[in-house]
């Protein structure tokens, strides 16, 4: 078995993150570092606030609640300082977090509760009705499975100021709680983080305290010069993304980077956050990073500090760096990770120039092969392959479902990650397809899966299959539903509104970046294999030219 690999660095496995939190990469890094702040009161937090108010909630959390350890904690807040306090308080107390995006329909919210199954829920105090709504359709949907779940306790943290949440003076302790340690981290869980995998209906992927710190120290590794104290950064994805919390809360805290956090983005309050915070380093999926190259934000505010900007999550386009360096002085990095590797896999360092489509190398300690897509045997040298992986970072499985963990480790300790790749001979590694069955909208994950239910459940319709279509303009594949109608739609305008009406339907009952914005589309037959699965991966990346228009 050919196995690529770049370096292999130290990594301690009785290192927890509230101790990583009590450490720092280097001296310069000091108490009174500001390493987060947020756009709608100008709060910021130096790394010793952090390490003192995470304390005394903790302590807090512990007196009241009496938590024990291995506890899940669902947290349901936007993106502040408050959220970085909360999250590494329970972490403090031995806690495990389960975030997930308060934006979301009370449906998704409820079927998310009912994967992670948490004891506590911290709750964004705005919509507490929509969470108690939530609560009760995951008992509903665990007491369907049998599942026994006993109602979590709701804390609730309050608005200070409109759309500003805030851990209430109640939860503080006067005095910090003590720092727990663990021998081995790796048995240690610290977040469950929901994503598709390679099939199916999100998963909750178990991410341990070794697997995070291993993350944290291989990025930082591999470019020392991309996180430091100089570093200031804009963050508006959703906390809840992975991306957005091992960067703000493990490694921004460890190397002082300061994380400025936005609870959700639109260009104009993200330029006038620009100019007052002075970034010098973005992040964005390539469809957010395009605004940048295609508005005139850049020279309507202040990006003189720019020097970086992080791309990755799906395939960047050559001709928007040319246009991107013509807007500002900062270069691009593009970068390749997933929720089940803590996220980050290859990374481009500051000073590399990568080749056209790749994304960099292999980050320290990762092993990776490349193999023949759906077998076990090797692809060519170089692939294009199914990209398997293993190291420290690689989550072990996947919380109450041991089919799916067994499903995404094929052989003992491989992740197949579900991304064809190829490696060329110096390292860099390419995304070039995709075998799971996912769709991205602008970095955030679709399940096919989900879709087809609501669709499958409209009297309009006899089945329905969902993909995509790649918007070359958006730099994004838009959710698709292909659907075959019942056979009373005879002439084309009944057709049209059948199909109309099965658009409405389904966008009613989901999240906005779900909507099925590439359209709902007539066909014959859905194509499938010979046992009748569904071959989802045919209705995906189709152009508008192949869909069929009744
Ligand atoms: P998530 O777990 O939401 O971060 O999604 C991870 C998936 O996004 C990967 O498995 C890839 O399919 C895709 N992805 C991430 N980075 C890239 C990239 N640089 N180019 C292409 N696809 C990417």
């Amino acid at each position: 078995m050919r196995v690529y690999q770049e370096t292999e660095i130290e990594i301690p496995n009785d290192l927890n993150l509230t101790e990583l939190l009590h450490t720092t990469a280097t001296p310069d890094v000091r108490g009174d570092t500001v390493i987060a702040s947020d756009n709608l009161t100008d709060r910021t937090l130096t790394l010793d606030q952090l390490r003192d108010r995470a304390g005394r909630i903790a302590h807090g959390l512990k007196r009241k609640l009496n938590p024990a350890e291995g506890d899940r904690w669902a947290i349901i807040v936007p993106n502040s300082v408050d959220y970085v306090e909360i999250f590494h308080a329970l972490l403090w107390t031995g806690g495990v977090s389960c975030p997930i995006n308060w934006a979301l329909k009370a449906s998704e919210i409820g079927r998310a509760l009912s994967v992670s199954q948490p004891r506590f829920v911290f709750a964004y105090g705005k919509i507490i009705s929509k969470v108690n709504e939530a609560l009760a359709i995951a008992e509903k949907e665990l007491q369907k499975k049998g599942i026994a779940f006993q109602r979590p306790q709701v804390l609730t943290v309050v608005e200070r100021v409109a759309g500003y949440p805030h851990v209430p003076d109640d939860f503080f302790e006067a005095t910090k709680l003590a720092i727990p340690h663990y021998k081995h981290t790796e048995d240690h869980v610290a977040s469950i983080h929901l994503s598709s995998g390679t099939t199916g209906l999100p998963k909750g992927i178990q991410l341990t305290h070794y697997n995070y710190v291993s993350n944290v120290l291989q990025l930082y590794h591999h470019d020392p010069s991309q996180f430091n104290s100089q570093t200031r950064t804009v963050g508006f994805t959703p906390y809840v993304h992975i991306a957005l919390t091992t960067l703000p809360l493990f490694l921004g805290p460890w190397t002082g980077m300061l994380h400025h956090a936005m609870p959700q983005y639109d260009l104009e309050t993200f330029g006038k956050m620009v100019s007052r915070v002075k970034p010098t380093t973005f992040q964005g999926v390539p469809s957010v990073v395009l605004s940048f190259a295609n508005t005139d934000i850049t020279n309507r505010y202040d990006f003189s500090n720019a020097r970086i900007i992080n791309t990755g999550g799906a395939p960047f386009k050559e001709d928007m760096l040319d246009r991107l360096m013509s807007k500002a002085p900062w270069k691009t990095v593009q970068l390749y990770g997933m929720t089940e590797a803590s996220p980050y896999v290859a990374y481009q360092k500051y000073d590399e120039t990568v080749p056209k489509g790749a994304t960099g190398k292999l980050l320290p300690n990762l092993q990776a092969v490349l193999k023949k897509p759906g077998t076990t045997e090797d692809a060519p040298e170089g692939g294009p392959g199914e990209l398997w992986l293993k190291g420290p970072n690689i989550a072990k499985s996947y919380v109450f479902n041991p089919n799916a963990t067994k499903e995404a480790f094929p052989m003992p300790g491989w992740f197949n990650t579900g991304d064809v790749c190829t490696i060329d001979a110096n390292g860099y590694v390419a995304v070039v397809g995709r075998t799971k069955e996912l769709i991205k909208y602008k970095g955030f994950q679709v399940s096919p899966i989900e879709l087809e239910a609501h669709a499958n459940s409209h009297p309009h319709v006899i089945e329905c299959g969902i993909g995509s279509i790649w918007d070359e303009s958006q730099l994004t594949e838009l959710p698709t539903a292909y659907v075959v109608l019942k056979p009373h739609f005879k002439t084309i305008d009944e057709k049209r509104q059948a199909l109309k009406d099965i658009h409405q339907a389904v966008d009613s009952q989901v999240s906005g970046y779900k909507k099925l914005r590439g359209g709902v589309w007539n066909i014959s037959a859905l194509p499938k294999n010979p046992t009748g699965k569904i071959l989802r991966k045919e209705l995906q990346g189709r152009t508008l030219g192949q869909c069929s228009l009744p």
